[in-house]
């Protein structure tokens, strides 16, 4: 989309196709539609908090039905607004599949042939369930969890990363049982050791259990519930299997290979630092090209590739330093190196952590704490990594980004006046160094 609207605001002749809702999985099915679930999964803390703070709350209840059309009618809207924007921007949507048939052509649904100086691949990715398992028809993926006709009461989720935690916290605020279940050592993989131990602890401490080194092996139907079985023998009762095992670039019969671009072994598709693939007039960017799979890193490609084509201003996407999220509970946020990739990258890495009780959790009594951690380059005294975890992680990081991305020593964070009482101070107090929290909970 906005590959698009920025080609056809150079002058662009744009066409624009899509073969299910336009906004892509962002807004049709991905962090818009989960955002609004993470917002409504929190009402339930909010509740239990407010006594300790003088609010009577009349008993509360949850509608499922309410929040899911509510959402809908959201993304609904969303759509249009999308749609409208780009019509006026000039480009032309078609709601068809595209596939390449060859280096200036794309064929749509119908058999239509359309040329073109240039095409853009931005398929996007897919669900994907791993090794074949008898049962998997019954698992569904993020897909079908924003439309279930009502909410499990036990809910099986098989992933570590962040989708999979997502989900979870999303239905146990809810007010489902939730068993997450995970074949490698800790969730959160190629997160930084501490934040992968204080999610797991706070996720356990609010219910959610968390099952590492183990799989599902089967899933069987039993009347409205299902009957898993684990790769350690293990059986697990459940009315919802969820898989968020992983996500695929949609490259399936595109027409790549008979127009000679390049995939990888994982299937996505091989692009310069221009996006250009190897073929001089298709590019592609966004998950299908399986760099850094988030919405705003596809966007800025997108935009790259209009301002090169079109605005006569080559343009590169810088890959280093994205801030990312993960909305479990608790929340998530972190920019840059872990403390591992510091110590193999640096001469020497210092770690500044802080583990505290957050003001509000004073009051409400909530058995909660925040972690917050520096990664610091031991000769420049850059601050290489910023990682958060609990109440507005997402948001605190957001910022913290910009001083990362801009160089930021830790003199610059330590000339930095704490706001005061918020969390985010202690991002700017931090005087001590420490050992990894991860190892000393380990020691
Ligand atoms: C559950 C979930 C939560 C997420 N949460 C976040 C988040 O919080 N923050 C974040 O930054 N990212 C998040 N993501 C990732 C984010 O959604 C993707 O990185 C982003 O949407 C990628 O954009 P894209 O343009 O590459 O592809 P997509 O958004 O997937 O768009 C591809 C589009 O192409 C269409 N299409 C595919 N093949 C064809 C064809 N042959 N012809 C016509 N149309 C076709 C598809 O229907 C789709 O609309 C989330 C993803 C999921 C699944």
């Amino acid at each position: 989309m906005r590959a698009a609207r920025i080609a056809a605001q150079h002058g662009a002749k744009v066409m624009l196709a899509e073969e299910y809702r336009v906004g892509g999985t962002c807004v049709i099915r991905g962090c818009v539609p989960k955002k609004l679930l993470v917002y409504a999964s929190r009402f339930r803390a909010e509740f239990e908090d407010a006594a300790g703070y003088g609010w009577d709350v009349p008993q509360w209840s949850f509608d499922w039905p309410t929040l899911t059309a509510n959402k809908d009618k959201e993304i609904a809207r969303l759509e249009a607004a999308y749609t409208m924007t780009l019509e006026k921007a000039g480009v032309t949507i078609v709601k068809s599949r595209a596939v390449v048939a060859d280096p200036q052509t794309v064929q749509l649904a119908d058999g239509k042939r359309v040329r073109a100086a240039y095409v853009l691949i931005a398929t996007g990715g897919a669900p994907t369930y791993g090794d074949p398992i008898p049962g998997i028809e019954h698992a569904i993926s993020s897909n079908e969890a924003f439309y279930l006709q009502k909410l499990p009461q036990h809910v099986l989720i098989q992933g570590g990363g962040y989708i999979a935690l997502e989900f979870a916290g999303i239905f146990a605020g809810l007010g489902a049982h939730v068993t997450v279940v995970y074949r490698g050592e800790n969730i959160l993989r190629g997160f930084d050791d501490d934040v992968r131990a204080h999610v797991r602890m706070h996720m356990e401490r609010h219910g959610i259990k968390v099952i590492t080194g183990c799989k599902v092996a089967a899933i069987e139907e039993m009347g409205s519930r299902y009957s898993v079985r684990f790769s350690n023998g293990f059986e697990h009762t459940a009315d919802c299997v969820m898989f968020a095992t992983g996500r695929a670039p949609n490259v399936a019969a595109l027409g790549l290979e008979g127009a000679g671009v390049e995939t990888a072994k994982t299937g996505h598709i091989v692009v310069d630092e221009y996006m250009r693939t190897r073929v001089p007039s298709i590019y592609a960017i966004g998950d299908v090209t399986n760099r850094i799979n988030l919405t705003p890193v596809a966007i800025r490609e997108g935009a790259a590739v209009s301002e090169t084509l079109f605005g006569a201003r080559p343009t590169k996407v810088d890959h280093t330093n994205i801030p990312t999220a993960v909305f479990s509970d608790p929340e998530v946020g972190v920019v840059g190196l872990t403390e591992v990739q510091a110590r193999a990258r640096f001469a020497r890495t210092d770690i500044y952590r802080a583990m505290f009780r957050p003001l509000k959790a004073t009051l409400s009594g909530r058995d909660m704490t925040v972690l917050i951690k520096l990664v610091v380059d031991g000769t420049t005294d850059r601050v290489a990594g910023c990682h958060i975890v609990g109440e507005g992680a997402a948001e605190m990081i957001q910022m913290a980004a910009i001083a990362v991305k801009m160089g930021a020593t830790k003199a610059d964070f330590d000339a930095t006046m704490a706001l005061h009482p918020t969390t985010a101070e202690e991002v700017v107090t931090l005087r001590t160094k420490s050992a990894s929290y991860a190892r000393e909970a380990a020691e």
